[in-house]
């Protein structure tokens, strides 16, 4: 009666939106139950590290508020009220309701909307198929990608660099705008190795004394948007210093001599001025880049979520190109790997299909499109009618006011398939239940390492749970949608795929779990040149041609100055407006996922916002006290934690908590804009002018 239960250990992936996709070992326990999950100890990459959340995931699988059953809305569209439905009559009505609007206004007034709840291709991206197939109007991802691949890829011409393994052999690693230790742990895990085998350095470059900051040997401390600064007075010391190869430059690189005369004025005191940080500092940064010229630059997302972060990461990807970094192992810079995986997913998205002349509604201006901005829904008809998988708009948009406007909408009919009830499928007219990554079948690619891997079905749903496959064939089933990718499994949709783009079979993937698509040593530093047809790194890009996402480029390419700078077009801080906001992650929560799992809410505890103590004092706001942060965007209501590792007039608010979670419903998207970033789109998340009050009727607590 004792005998302790022994679990298989079977081999998964991580589905979520971190750059790690780490290899993992699930403990499983018979067909339903999961238990602890782990950090595959063989793969080079995740070398047996995960994070918490991920590691206790049986957490969110078993959590007893998963959705378990389709749900009709039966009271108004926010009460809230539900009742359930059967799956036959719940996907009825998303196809009479799709149909009704393509007779009112056309196949383009159906939108199907997506991203990256997971990132498995053939759960997140089927939804493309059925688009395609039916003509509704196209997605067009901005978010996340576009400001960070775009500058990246303004320089080496590739979304590709240096293999991320690499940093344990580097003596420095310049972690610039990510904090690992909450986003992707594995970085920390790589550089850490590099300080303790080979003496390396670790910068980190942040706007909050982070947990990433804290563990650097130098953190660099700067303000919001200010990077292109920093990055220029860097190089300046580097040709000051006698520390650029100009070797490697006349080689490799489009326009070194006039980077270098460009770059005679923007000295540390310079970006002192503009960034915050002490000339001191940026002297030490430059000291260390120049001293070590094996030095591997690891590009986050974060400081691309600014108005000029395109810019931005240009401006920081171009020092390793100055001192030649990327001549040896070790040294070079690396944001994502995108480029190398090549996958032709035409069976999954249906892309055979696709005509370009429909028209692309921009994922982050979801609000504008909602409430009928011309402009946003560029000409054509009004969205009618939505099916929304992997993500959770009401929550993790930007402009959430104009977003909870466009949902309010009467004439609006939407469908979530979710996990949990979301702030989003708070508002739908017809949920249904999702499957999560151990429950269905899925590859995935490694955004920050090489690999792909494979993450299979482990146990069975509960509930009704149903996988987005299945539910998208099921729909196509409904509105007369035909391609061959519909009547394949996932199973065979993955072999197909690996086949066609040529890295195997279905089964060969299974027996190794992964494929280190890692190209040559050669080819990723690079050494037979970048990859623009000249072979040049690019100091002066042509913005309007940079090789991602062209089609869309409009955002105020002529204004883009050539050469890295400080671009002034963020949201500065005035008299109204005397803070700047940045909303980064928090370390319990991804996204807005884990936000509904015990661990990671005891461990956030709730939404605040962090203060430098000086400006608290001169507001009369004291630790702990409830707060009102503004602008014309909205107001939201949180605590104030004070802080000394914020440079003064900075807030940052770690997130992504659930509207419901602040006291007025408000969540912190209310304050973030999505006017496009340029030059190809994307959200601002950071870079937000805010204003910061006490509000008349709070409650004071921690004042004793
Ligand atoms: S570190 Fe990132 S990829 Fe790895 S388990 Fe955690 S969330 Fe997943």
């Amino acid at each position: 009666m004792n005998q302790t239960v022994r679990p298989q250990i079977l081999a998964s992936a991580c589905p979520h939106d971190c750059p790690s996709t780490c290899a993992l070992e699930v403990e499983v326990f018979g067909n339903n139950t999961i238990g602890r999950v782990r950090g595959a100890e063989d793969n080079a990459y995740t070398a047996g590290v995960i994070c918490a959340k991920v590691a206790r995931y049986a957490e969110r699988v078993h959590h007893p508020d998963r959705l378990r059953q389709p749900l009709r809305r039966t009271g108004g569209k926010a009460s809230g009220q539900f009742a359930p439905i059967s799956w036959d009559d719940a996907l009825d009505l998303v196809a009479e309701h799709f149909v009704r609007a393509e007779q009112a206004h056309g196949p383009k007034a159906i939108w199907p909307y997506l991203y990256a709840g997971t990132m498995g291709y053939v759960m997140r991206d089927g939804i493309h198929r059925l688009r395609h197939a039916k003509r509704y109007s196209g997605f067009f991802s901005t978010i996340c990608v576009n400001p960070a691949w775009t500058g990246f890829i303004a320089g080496t011409g590739l979304l590709a660099g240096a293999d991320p393994r690499e940093m344990a052999k580097s003596d420095l690693v310049v972690i610039w705008g990510t904090n690992a230790v909450n986003t992707q742990v594995n970085v920390m895990t790589h550089a850490t190795h590099a300080r303790k085998e080979r003496g390396a350095k670790i910068v980190a470059v942040d706007v909050y004394m982070n947990g990433t900051m804290r563990q650097a040997d130098l953190p660099v401390l700067i303000r919001p948007g200010t990077d292109g600064a920093l990055a220029c007075a860097v190089m300046h010391c580097l040709f000051r210093d006698g520390k650029a190869d100009w070797d490697y430059l006349e080689r490799y690189t489009d326009a070194p001599r006039e980077l270098a005369e460009h770059l005679r004025p923007r000295d540390p005191q310079w970006a002192s001025r503009i960034t915050g940080a002490p000339v001191e500092t940026i002297e030490a940064f430059a000291r260390l880049v120049g001293d070590n010229k094996r030095a591997y630059f690891r590009l986050g997302y974060g400081f691309s979520r600014s108005r000029n972060g395109a810019f931005n990461m240009h401006a920081a990807s171009c020092i390793a190109a100055v001192t030649g970094a990327w001549r040896l192992e070790g040294g070079g810079a690396f944001h994502n790997n995108g480029g190398i995986f090549h996958l032709d997913t035409s069976l999954i998205e249906g892309t055979d299909m696709r005509d370009p002349s429909i028209r692309m509604l921009d994922q982050s201006r979801i609000g504008a499109i909602l409430t009928g901005d011309e402009d946003a829904l560029r000409g054509g008809p009004p969205v009618a009618a939505m099916l929304i998988q992997n993500t959770n708009p009401v929550a993790v948009a930007p402009d959430q006011e104009t977003v909870k406007r466009g949902f309010a909408r009467e004439d609006l009919f939407v469908c979530v398939h979710e996990q949990f009830m979301t702030d989003t499928a708070k508002v739908a007219d017809v949920v249904l239940p999702a499957t999560m990554f151990v429950e269905h079948d899925d590859f995935y690619t490694a955004g920050g390492s090489q690999y792909i891997l494979l993450g299979p079905k482990l146990i069975e749903p509960p509930g009704e749970c149903r996988s987005n496959h299945e539910v998208i064939c099921a729909l196509a089933k409904r509105l007369g949608a035909e391609h061959p990718g519909f009547a394949m499994t996932p199973r065979q949709l993955i072999d197909a795929t690996l086949q066609k783009s040529g890295w195997g079979t279905l089964a060969e993937l299974e027996s190794k779990r992964w494929i280190d698509c890692q190209p040559d040593f050669a080819t990723a530093h690079y050494l037979n040149g970048f990859a623009y047809p000249d072979g040049k790194f690019r100091f002066k890009p042509d913005w309007a041609e940079v090789p991602f996402r062209r089609w869309h480029r409009k955002h105020a390419v002529p204004s883009i100055p050539k050469l890295p700078d400080h671009w002034d077009v963020i949201e500065e801080a005035d008299d109204e407006h005397p803070f700047r906001l940045a909303t980064s992650p928090a370390r319990g929560f991804l996204n807005s996922s884990f936000t509904e799992t015990p661990t990671s809410r005891a461990r956030e505890q709730r939404p605040t916002v962090m203060i430098h103590p000086d400006d608290a004092a001169a507001l009369d706001v004291a630790d702990g006290d409830e707060v009102m942060l503004g602008n014309r965007r909205g107001k939201v209501r949180l605590h104030a934690t004070l802080f000394d590792g914020v440079r003064r007039g900075v807030l940052i608010a770690e997130s992504l908590w659930p509207n419901s979670a602040y006291a007025d419903g408000r969540g912190i998207n209310t304050l973030t804009g999505a006017d496009p970033v340029a030059p190809s789109g994307g959200a601002a998340f950071h870079d937000n002018k805010v204003w910061l009050r006490k509000p008349a009727n709070s409650v004071q607590q921690a004042r004793t």
